[in-house]
């Protein structure tokens, strides 16, 4: 059955949920407060790099299912889902932010229609669903949780495709109508209640960040006792129980949503009086890894990179999306410009620099151009496929610290390169 959906907040999540939405057949209103990304939407161009997403919106707005606004009173008007995709940033303790998806609820409680759902699908701690109850005071409005997994640069596929669609309300009636907006994706749907949703969320971004931590300590074991995790890895993965997912070894975790989601845990962790070392223990291996590529980096130019230059590939948290928050590739830029570094960077989809003491080059030659070594921090593919001749004659030394394990380590060598990738020997295939 179609819907008339509002979406607050036009993001990563809300335009791709407006857009999805909208595909499914539902008519929806998105909006958001920042009029400058409100009146590009309006012309079909996507302020976001995420494949798939233009051509939805284009679709969504030529059959009038679809449209952009700043007015939240209007657009809420009437509607049968309001969907909240509002910023939950890390606060100074550590929790969640909740201030955003206040006033959200401040400013549509009035006006919803009677009989109205709100759906918070922005990432928040376990109570928050009663918390915007409050704030809307409105006995007749359901509050639902409906936490969103999409990962960005697949997000269309993950939204249309999920591998579960969560639900979380103590009125069945909301989770049920919820549950039918989209029964359309033919995904698993888990109806629990609203305490339990919120939990799932943080337990399962924890979880993957612990993931990658546990695979990162494994790798730099691996670097200490001469064995290649690439290898080991792959042993792993073979193992149902294990799974080959998110056990690649990189350069530290890190993106919009499991730094500030795992210091969240901890924090609803110690604010409820459990003991959470496992989780603090895989925030401080990563940030341990930060160091490690640091250092990894200077043991090439003699131990210190102090008044070198260094070229960077890669800037975003991950390949496919142009989103820097709390990239790893910033944290060890940040690293190496503090110890005296300059550092020459290329992004397939980033144009101007995102801190000082970056310089952001037009094309991956001119980062390496007079650079002592390179490090490739973002596995986007189009690094495998560069001249690696030209490369080498642009740098210094022919050294590649890589950090994603994603060039062909043979074929460089036979260039004369070194590749000192993450938890492999030097000597490593
Ligand atoms: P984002 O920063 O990309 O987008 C949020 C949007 O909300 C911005 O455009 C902002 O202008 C708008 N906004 C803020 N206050 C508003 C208001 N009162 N009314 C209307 N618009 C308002 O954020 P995001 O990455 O889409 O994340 C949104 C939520 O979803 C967060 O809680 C996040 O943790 C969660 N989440 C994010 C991802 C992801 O991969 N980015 C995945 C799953 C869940």
């Amino acid at each position: 059955m179609a819907n008339l959906i509002t979406v607050v907040g036009t993001g990563y999540v809300g335009l791709t949920t407006g857009a999805c939405l909208a595909h499914l057949g539902h008519e929806v209103r998105c909006v958001d407060i920042d009029a400058d990304k409100v009146a590009r939407l309006e012309k079909g161009e996507i302020p976001i790099f995420e494949a798939g997403l233009a051509e939805l919106v284009r679709e969504g707005l030529e059959a009038d299912r679809l449209s952009f606004t700043t007015d939240t009173v209007t657009a809420v008007q009437g509607a049968d889902l309001v969907f909240l995709c509002v910023p939950t940033p890390q606060g100074g303790d550590g929790a969640a932010d909740l201030s955003f998806v206040r006033t959200a609820a401040v400013t549509i409680g009035p006006h919803l229609a009677s009989g109205a759902i709100v759906v918070n699908k922005s990432t928040v701690p376990v109570g928050s669903a009663q918390i915007v109850a409050e704030v809307i005071g409105r006995g007749d409005v359901s509050v639902v949780s409906n936490p969103e997994f999409l990962r960005e640069g697949t997000a269309v596929s993950d939204f249309l495709k999920p591998d579960r669609v969560v639900v979380g309300c103590d009125d069945q009636a909301a989770a049920v109508r919820l549950a039918e907006a989209y029964e359309d994706l033919g995904a698993p749907v888990l109806v629990t209640d609203a305490a339990s949703a919120e939990m799932i969320k943080y337990a399962s971004n924890a979880f993957l960040a612990t993931k990658v931590s546990y695979v990162n300590a494994i790798a730099a074991l691996c670097e200490a006792v001469g064995a290649d995790v690439t290898d080991v890895t792959l042993g792993m993965g073979y193992d149902k129980r294990i799974g080959s997912q998110f056990l690649r070894p990189g350069p530290g975790w890190g993106g919009s949503c499991f730094p500030k989601d795992s210091q969240a845990l901890v924090k609803i962790a110690d604010d409820n009086g459990v003991a959470f070392p496992l989780l603090e223990s895989a925030i401080a291996t990563n940030e341990a890894q930060f160091d490690r590529m640091v250092a990894k980096i200077a043991d090439h130019v003699g131990g210190s990179v102090d008044g070198r230059t260094i070229a960077v590939w890669g800037l975003t948290f991950k390949a496919l999306t142009d989103d820097l928050r709390d990239s790893p590739a910033i944290a060890i830029i940040e690293r190496l410009v503090a110890a005296g570094a300059t550092v020459q960077a290329y992004d397939p989809t980033v144009t101007e620099s995102p801190l000082a003491g970056i310089d952001v080059t037009a094309d991956p030659y001119a980062a390496c151009d007079g650079a002592a070594v390179l490090a490739l921090l973002t596995e986007w593919d189009e690094f495998r496929w560069l001249d690696f001749d030209r490369v080498g004659g642009l740098l210094e030394r022919r050294v590649v610290v890589d950090g994603r394990n994603l060039l062909d380590v043979s074929a460089l060598r036979r260039k004369g390169f070194v590749v000192d990738g993450i938890g492999r020997p030097h000597g490593a295939r």
